[in-house]
Protein backbone atom coordinates (compact mmCIF):
# COMPACT_ATOMS: atom_id res chain seq x y z
CA UNK A 1 0.00 0.00 0.00
CA UNK A 2 2.51 2.32 0.94
CA UNK A 3 4.64 1.48 -1.97
CA UNK A 4 1.43 2.18 -4.32
CA UNK A 5 1.06 5.84 -2.87
CA UNK A 6 4.71 6.30 -3.07
CA UNK A 7 4.52 5.91 -6.52
CA UNK A 8 1.49 7.41 -7.28
CA UNK A 9 2.85 10.61 -5.32
CA UNK A 10 5.99 10.77 -7.18
CA UNK A 11 4.00 10.02 -10.80
CA UNK A 12 1.97 13.10 -9.54
CA UNK A 13 5.04 15.42 -8.41
CA UNK A 14 5.79 15.36 -11.83
CA UNK A 15 2.49 16.28 -13.01
CA UNK A 16 0.96 18.58 -10.01
CA UNK A 17 -0.32 21.87 -10.18
CA UNK A 18 -2.18 23.20 -7.44
CA UNK A 19 -3.84 26.35 -6.63
CA UNK A 20 -5.40 28.17 -3.68
CA UNK A 21 -7.91 30.75 -3.37
CA UNK A 22 -8.01 31.22 0.76
CA UNK A 23 -11.36 33.01 1.18
CA UNK A 24 -9.36 35.71 3.34
CA UNK A 25 -8.09 38.75 1.81
CA UNK A 26 -6.03 39.76 5.12
CA UNK A 27 -4.41 39.39 6.89
CA UNK A 28 -1.12 37.83 6.08
CA UNK A 29 -0.25 34.34 7.08
CA UNK A 30 1.02 34.52 11.23
CA UNK A 31 4.40 33.57 12.01
CA UNK A 32 5.96 30.56 12.70
CA UNK A 33 3.39 28.05 11.00
CA UNK A 34 4.12 24.65 11.20
CA UNK A 35 6.20 22.79 8.36
CA UNK A 36 4.89 20.28 7.20
CA UNK A 37 6.74 16.77 7.07
CA UNK A 38 7.12 16.02 3.04
CA UNK A 39 8.57 12.11 3.96
CA UNK A 40 5.92 9.51 2.02
CA UNK A 41 7.17 7.22 4.79
CA UNK A 42 5.93 9.39 7.61
CA UNK A 43 2.45 9.04 6.04
CA UNK A 44 -0.35 6.11 6.52
CA UNK A 45 -1.91 5.87 3.34
CA UNK A 46 -5.18 4.00 4.77
CA UNK A 47 -8.40 5.02 3.50
CA UNK A 48 -11.31 3.62 5.44
CA UNK A 49 -15.17 3.95 4.95
CA UNK A 50 -16.94 6.07 8.14
CA UNK A 51 -17.65 2.42 9.59
CA UNK A 52 -16.72 2.91 12.95
CA UNK A 53 -16.87 6.38 13.57
CA UNK A 54 -20.46 6.34 11.22
CA UNK A 55 -23.69 7.33 12.79
CA UNK A 56 -26.24 6.25 10.38
CA UNK A 57 -25.91 2.34 9.09
CA UNK A 58 -22.69 2.30 7.24
CA UNK A 59 -21.83 0.68 4.25
CA UNK A 60 -18.39 0.54 3.63
CA UNK A 61 -17.28 -0.06 0.33
CA UNK A 62 -16.11 -3.64 -0.02
CA UNK A 63 -17.08 -4.09 -3.55
CA UNK A 64 -16.47 -7.46 -5.14
CA UNK A 65 -12.91 -8.03 -6.84
CA UNK A 66 -12.94 -6.69 -10.19
CA UNK A 67 -14.36 -3.68 -8.66
CA UNK A 68 -11.16 -3.61 -6.45
CA UNK A 69 -9.22 -3.77 -9.16
CA UNK A 70 -11.03 -0.66 -11.17
CA UNK A 71 -10.30 1.15 -8.26
CA UNK A 72 -6.58 0.40 -8.18
CA UNK A 73 -6.58 1.34 -11.34
CA UNK A 74 -7.85 4.65 -10.84
CA UNK A 75 -5.43 5.23 -7.96
CA UNK A 76 -2.77 5.53 -10.42
CA UNK A 77 -5.22 7.61 -13.69
CA UNK A 78 -3.34 10.61 -13.72
CA UNK A 79 -0.25 8.28 -15.22
CA UNK A 80 -2.38 6.03 -16.56
CA UNK A 81 -4.47 8.49 -18.53
CA UNK A 82 -0.96 9.89 -20.35
CA UNK A 83 -0.33 6.33 -21.24
CA UNK A 84 -3.85 6.06 -22.53
CA UNK A 85 -3.67 9.15 -24.55
CA UNK A 86 0.02 8.00 -26.14
CA UNK A 87 -1.28 4.84 -26.70
CA UNK A 88 -4.32 6.24 -28.77
CA UNK A 89 -1.88 8.13 -30.88
CA UNK A 90 0.02 5.19 -31.56
CA UNK A 91 -2.60 3.12 -32.53
CA UNK A 92 -0.83 0.00 -32.28
CA UNK A 93 -3.04 -2.71 -32.25
CA UNK A 94 -2.29 -4.07 -28.44
CA UNK A 95 -2.83 -0.64 -27.74
CA UNK A 96 -6.22 -0.09 -29.39
CA UNK A 97 -7.06 -3.24 -27.47
CA UNK A 98 -6.54 -1.92 -24.16
CA UNK A 99 -8.19 1.03 -24.87
CA UNK A 100 -11.19 -0.61 -26.16
CA UNK A 101 -11.04 -3.01 -22.88
CA UNK A 102 -10.99 0.76 -20.88
CA UNK A 103 -13.24 2.27 -22.60
CA UNK A 104 -16.08 -0.21 -21.75
CA UNK A 105 -14.80 -0.11 -18.49
CA UNK A 106 -15.30 4.08 -18.23
CA UNK A 107 -19.01 3.90 -20.40
CA UNK A 108 -19.77 1.62 -17.10
CA UNK A 109 -18.69 4.11 -14.63
CA UNK A 110 -19.58 7.44 -15.95
CA UNK A 111 -23.49 8.03 -16.76
CA UNK A 112 -23.84 10.73 -19.20
CA UNK A 113 -20.25 10.54 -20.57
CA UNK A 114 -19.43 7.44 -23.03
CA UNK A 115 -15.69 7.76 -22.17
CA UNK A 116 -12.99 8.78 -19.41
CA UNK A 117 -11.85 11.22 -22.57
CA UNK A 118 -14.94 12.65 -23.26
CA UNK A 119 -15.80 13.07 -19.57
CA UNK A 120 -12.73 15.60 -19.76
CA UNK A 121 -13.26 17.31 -23.04
CA UNK A 122 -15.78 19.42 -20.91
CA UNK A 123 -12.77 21.11 -19.56
CA UNK A 124 -14.49 22.24 -15.88
CA UNK A 125 -12.61 19.65 -13.97
CA UNK A 126 -14.70 16.76 -11.76
CA UNK A 127 -17.14 19.43 -10.62
CA UNK A 128 -18.53 20.57 -13.99
CA UNK A 129 -21.90 23.02 -14.30
CA UNK A 130 -24.00 24.25 -11.22
CA UNK A 131 -27.16 22.73 -12.93
CA UNK A 132 -25.88 19.02 -12.47
CA UNK A 133 -26.78 17.46 -9.65
CA UNK A 134 -23.09 17.22 -8.07
CA UNK A 135 -21.72 14.51 -5.44
CA UNK A 136 -19.62 16.25 -2.91
CA UNK A 137 -17.51 13.34 -1.15
CA UNK A 138 -16.42 14.41 2.37
CA UNK A 139 -12.81 12.90 3.77
CA UNK A 140 -12.12 13.60 7.29
CA UNK A 141 -8.43 13.64 8.17
CA UNK A 142 -7.16 12.61 11.30
CA UNK A 143 -4.22 13.75 12.29
CA UNK A 144 -1.80 11.91 15.08
CA UNK A 145 -2.80 14.36 17.61
CA UNK A 146 -6.00 15.52 16.36
CA UNK A 147 -8.96 13.07 15.83
CA UNK A 148 -12.11 14.32 14.58
CA UNK A 149 -14.86 13.64 17.11
CA UNK A 150 -18.30 13.01 16.48
CA UNK A 151 -20.11 16.31 17.39
CA UNK A 152 -17.63 18.24 15.10
CA UNK A 153 -18.33 16.01 12.34
CA UNK A 154 -21.83 16.82 12.90
CA UNK A 155 -20.94 20.61 13.58
CA UNK A 156 -19.37 20.66 9.82
CA UNK A 157 -22.67 19.38 8.56
CA UNK A 158 -24.70 21.36 9.81
CA UNK A 159 -22.65 24.51 8.64
CA UNK A 160 -22.27 22.80 5.02
CA UNK A 161 -26.17 22.48 5.19
CA UNK A 162 -26.66 26.62 5.63
CA UNK A 163 -23.52 27.35 3.49
CA UNK A 164 -24.51 24.93 0.58
CA UNK A 165 -28.59 25.41 1.44
CA UNK A 166 -27.87 29.37 0.78
CA UNK A 167 -26.67 28.69 -2.86
CA UNK A 168 -29.39 26.46 -3.46
CA UNK A 169 -31.92 28.94 -2.30
CA UNK A 170 -30.20 32.10 -4.15
CA UNK A 171 -29.93 30.36 -7.45
CA UNK A 172 -33.15 28.95 -7.78
CA UNK A 173 -34.84 32.82 -6.87
CA UNK A 174 -32.29 35.03 -8.49
CA UNK A 175 -31.47 32.79 -11.50
CA UNK A 176 -33.80 29.83 -12.19
CA UNK A 177 -31.30 27.44 -11.68
CA UNK A 178 -31.90 24.65 -10.10
CA UNK A 179 -28.84 23.23 -7.80
CA UNK A 180 -28.99 19.36 -6.34
CA UNK A 181 -26.05 19.10 -4.11
CA UNK A 182 -25.60 15.17 -2.96
CA UNK A 183 -23.21 15.36 0.24
CA UNK A 184 -25.43 14.49 3.33
CA UNK A 185 -23.58 11.62 4.36
CA UNK A 186 -25.84 10.89 7.42
CA UNK A 187 -28.40 9.63 4.35
CA UNK A 188 -25.67 8.13 2.45
CA UNK A 189 -22.23 6.73 4.53
CA UNK A 190 -20.66 6.29 1.25
CA UNK A 191 -20.37 9.69 0.90
CA UNK A 192 -18.09 10.22 3.92
CA UNK A 193 -14.35 8.77 4.50
CA UNK A 194 -11.53 8.89 7.33
CA UNK A 195 -8.09 9.15 6.60
CA UNK A 196 -4.96 9.04 9.36
CA UNK A 197 -2.12 11.47 8.33
CA UNK A 198 0.71 11.36 10.75
CA UNK A 199 1.63 14.67 10.67
CA UNK A 200 -0.02 17.88 10.89
CA UNK A 201 -1.92 20.15 8.35
CA UNK A 202 -0.69 23.59 8.85
CA UNK A 203 -3.19 26.59 9.63
CA UNK A 204 -1.66 28.29 6.37
CA UNK A 205 -0.84 26.10 3.76
CA UNK A 206 1.85 27.61 1.30
CA UNK A 207 2.13 26.74 -1.86
CA UNK A 208 5.14 24.00 -1.68
CA UNK A 209 2.59 22.72 0.80
CA UNK A 210 -0.18 22.43 -0.93
CA UNK A 211 1.30 20.67 -4.05
CA UNK A 212 2.71 18.19 -1.37
CA UNK A 213 -1.46 18.22 0.33
CA UNK A 214 -2.61 17.49 -3.82
CA UNK A 215 -0.51 14.56 -4.22
CA UNK A 216 -1.67 13.12 -0.93
CA UNK A 217 -5.22 14.21 -2.30
CA UNK A 218 -4.58 12.41 -5.24
CA UNK A 219 -3.91 9.19 -3.42
CA UNK A 220 -6.85 9.52 -1.09
CA UNK A 221 -9.22 10.00 -3.65
CA UNK A 222 -7.72 6.90 -5.72
CA UNK A 223 -9.31 4.66 -3.00
CA UNK A 224 -12.25 6.10 -2.77
CA UNK A 225 -15.42 4.26 -5.55
CA UNK A 226 -16.02 7.74 -7.27
CA UNK A 227 -16.62 6.46 -10.29
CA UNK A 228 -19.66 3.81 -8.26
CA UNK A 229 -20.71 7.10 -6.84
CA UNK A 230 -21.77 8.72 -9.96
CA UNK A 231 -23.20 6.13 -11.73
CA UNK A 232 -25.53 6.11 -8.01
CA UNK A 233 -26.47 9.42 -8.67
CA UNK A 234 -26.55 9.73 -12.05
CA UNK A 235 -24.06 12.69 -12.94
CA UNK A 236 -20.30 12.88 -13.66
CA UNK A 237 -20.04 15.86 -11.39
CA UNK A 238 -18.22 15.48 -8.13
CA UNK A 239 -15.99 17.05 -5.97
CA UNK A 240 -14.08 16.69 -2.45
CA UNK A 241 -14.07 18.45 0.54
CA UNK A 242 -10.70 17.56 3.08
CA UNK A 243 -11.21 18.17 6.30
CA UNK A 244 -9.06 19.08 8.63
CA UNK A 245 -9.86 19.06 12.69
CA UNK A 246 -8.77 22.42 13.43
CA UNK A 247 -8.06 25.92 12.60
CA UNK A 248 -6.59 27.16 9.26
CA UNK A 249 -6.99 29.19 6.53
CA UNK A 250 -9.52 27.07 3.79
CA UNK A 251 -8.88 26.99 0.01
CA UNK A 252 -9.69 25.06 -3.38
CA UNK A 253 -7.39 23.60 -5.75
CA UNK A 254 -9.50 23.81 -9.17
CA UNK A 255 -8.61 22.13 -12.82
CA UNK A 256 -6.83 24.42 -15.55
CA UNK A 257 -7.61 24.00 -18.83
CA UNK A 258 -4.69 24.06 -19.95
CA UNK A 259 -3.06 21.59 -17.64
CA UNK A 260 -4.78 18.66 -19.45
CA UNK A 261 -6.26 15.64 -17.62
CA UNK A 262 -3.40 15.21 -14.58
CA UNK A 263 -5.23 17.38 -11.96
CA UNK A 264 -8.42 16.34 -12.87
CA UNK A 265 -9.98 16.35 -9.18
CA UNK A 266 -10.99 19.06 -7.93
CA UNK A 267 -11.57 19.52 -4.12
CA UNK A 268 -11.43 22.01 -1.25
CA UNK A 269 -9.80 21.84 2.01
CA UNK A 270 -11.96 23.10 4.39
CA UNK A 271 -10.56 23.83 8.62
CA UNK A 272 -12.84 22.92 11.87
CA UNK A 273 -12.22 26.56 12.65
CA UNK A 274 -11.21 29.69 11.50
CA UNK A 275 -7.48 31.09 12.43
CA UNK A 276 -8.59 34.52 11.76
CA UNK A 277 -10.97 34.70 14.38
CA UNK A 278 -10.15 34.98 17.56
CA UNK A 279 -12.23 33.23 19.28
CA UNK A 280 -11.25 30.42 16.87
CA UNK A 281 -15.21 29.98 15.88
CA UNK A 282 -15.82 27.56 13.73
CA UNK A 283 -15.30 27.90 9.95
CA UNK A 284 -18.55 29.50 8.47
CA UNK A 285 -21.07 28.58 5.78
CA UNK A 286 -20.20 31.55 4.09
CA UNK A 287 -16.90 30.20 3.64
CA UNK A 288 -18.39 27.10 2.29
CA UNK A 289 -20.73 28.76 0.05
CA UNK A 290 -17.48 30.69 -1.35
CA UNK A 291 -15.36 27.55 -1.96
CA UNK A 292 -18.23 25.44 -3.38
CA UNK A 293 -18.09 28.09 -6.29
CA UNK A 294 -14.74 27.86 -6.34
CA UNK A 295 -15.46 24.66 -7.70
CA UNK A 296 -18.20 25.28 -10.18
CA UNK A 297 -15.68 28.07 -11.87
CA UNK A 298 -15.93 31.30 -10.03
CA UNK A 299 -13.13 33.49 -9.31
CA UNK A 300 -12.06 35.52 -6.27
CA UNK A 301 -12.79 39.31 -6.60
CA UNK A 302 -10.42 40.90 -3.88
CA UNK A 303 -7.41 42.21 -5.14
CA UNK A 304 -4.86 40.14 -3.11
CA UNK A 305 -5.45 37.40 -5.39
CA UNK A 306 -3.61 38.98 -7.79
CA UNK A 307 -4.92 37.11 -11.03
CA UNK A 308 -6.51 40.18 -12.68
CA UNK A 309 -5.40 43.86 -13.22
CA UNK A 310 -6.11 46.33 -10.59
CA UNK A 311 -8.79 47.90 -12.67
CA UNK A 312 -10.42 44.77 -12.94
CA UNK A 313 -10.36 44.66 -8.85
CA UNK A 314 -11.48 48.56 -8.21
CA UNK A 315 -14.21 47.84 -10.57
CA UNK A 316 -15.24 43.93 -8.62
CA UNK A 317 -15.20 46.13 -5.37
CA UNK A 318 -17.65 48.47 -6.56
CA UNK A 319 -19.74 46.46 -8.94
CA UNK A 320 -19.57 43.45 -6.45
CA UNK A 321 -18.84 44.73 -3.14
CA UNK A 322 -21.61 41.95 -1.34
CA UNK A 323 -20.54 38.94 -3.35
CA UNK A 324 -19.28 36.47 -1.14
CA UNK A 325 -15.82 35.65 -3.80
CA UNK A 326 -15.04 39.45 -2.67
CA UNK A 327 -15.45 39.03 1.06
CA UNK A 328 -16.73 36.22 3.49
CA UNK A 329 -16.53 38.34 6.57
CA UNK A 330 -17.03 41.83 7.29
CA UNK A 331 -15.37 44.74 9.31
CA UNK A 332 -17.72 46.48 12.02
CA UNK A 333 -15.38 48.88 14.06
CA UNK A 334 -12.70 47.28 12.75
CA UNK A 335 -13.43 44.06 14.22
CA UNK A 336 -13.20 40.94 12.44
CA UNK A 337 -17.08 39.63 12.14
CA UNK A 338 -18.41 36.57 10.71
CA UNK A 339 -21.94 35.30 10.50
CA UNK A 340 -21.96 31.64 12.65
CA UNK A 341 -25.62 31.04 11.92
CA UNK A 342 -26.26 32.09 7.79
CA UNK A 343 -24.05 33.34 4.57
CA UNK A 344 -23.79 37.37 4.83
CA UNK A 345 -23.30 38.05 1.15
CA UNK A 346 -24.86 37.68 -2.30
CA UNK A 347 -23.98 35.59 -5.63
CA UNK A 348 -23.66 38.47 -8.29
CA UNK A 349 -24.60 38.14 -11.82
CA UNK A 350 -21.23 38.26 -12.39
CA UNK A 351 -20.50 35.44 -9.96
CA UNK A 352 -23.43 33.99 -11.99
CA UNK A 353 -21.54 34.32 -15.58
CA UNK A 354 -18.48 32.32 -14.54
CA UNK A 355 -20.77 29.72 -13.66
CA UNK A 356 -22.27 29.86 -17.11
CA UNK A 357 -25.20 31.69 -16.50
CA UNK A 358 -25.99 34.52 -18.51
CA UNK A 359 -24.14 36.39 -21.76
CA UNK A 360 -20.65 38.16 -22.28
CA UNK A 361 -22.82 41.78 -21.51
CA UNK A 362 -22.57 41.37 -18.43
CA UNK A 363 -18.39 41.81 -18.21
CA UNK A 364 -18.57 44.29 -20.60
CA UNK A 365 -16.45 46.39 -18.30
CA UNK A 366 -14.73 43.81 -16.88
CA UNK A 367 -13.02 42.28 -19.81
CA UNK A 368 -10.76 40.16 -18.01
CA UNK A 369 -13.39 38.05 -16.85
CA UNK A 370 -14.86 37.27 -19.84
CA UNK A 371 -14.91 33.64 -20.73
CA UNK A 372 -14.76 31.39 -24.06
CA UNK A 373 -16.20 28.57 -21.70
CA UNK A 374 -18.31 28.69 -18.81
CA UNK A 375 -17.45 27.07 -15.32
CA UNK A 376 -13.96 26.64 -16.20
CA UNK A 377 -10.13 28.06 -14.94
CA UNK A 378 -8.95 28.62 -18.50
CA UNK A 379 -5.11 29.06 -18.87
CA UNK A 380 -2.76 27.21 -16.75
CA UNK A 381 -1.76 27.08 -13.26
CA UNK A 382 1.92 27.69 -13.65
CA UNK A 383 0.29 30.98 -15.88
CA UNK A 384 -0.87 32.53 -12.66
CA UNK A 385 1.18 34.51 -10.52
CA UNK A 386 0.34 32.46 -6.88
ZN1 LIG B 1 -11.50 32.06 -2.76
Amino acid sequence: MKNRLFRCVMAAVACTILISGCAKEEPAPPEGYVEIDTDPEDVDDTVVPEEELHFAEAVPYTGDEQKEDTTVTASESGEDNEKDDKASADDSEEADGKDKDKDKESEEYLPGYKTEEEWKERHTGSVSYIWEPTVIVSIFIDEEEDVWTKDEKQKILDICNIGYGFVDEYMEENYDTDVELIYDWTEDPELAYSVRLYEDIPAYVTTEQERYLDDLELGWVSEIPYRELCLKYNTSSIGFLYLVPHEGCSYTSMHFTDDGSNIWNEGSLMYLQDMYSDTLEYETPTVFAHELLHLFGAEDFYASAEVFSKETYDTLAKECEDDIMLRTFIEVDGVYTTFPDEVYGEITPVTAYLLGIGDDNIVKDIPELKRKEAACFPGSVYDRPF
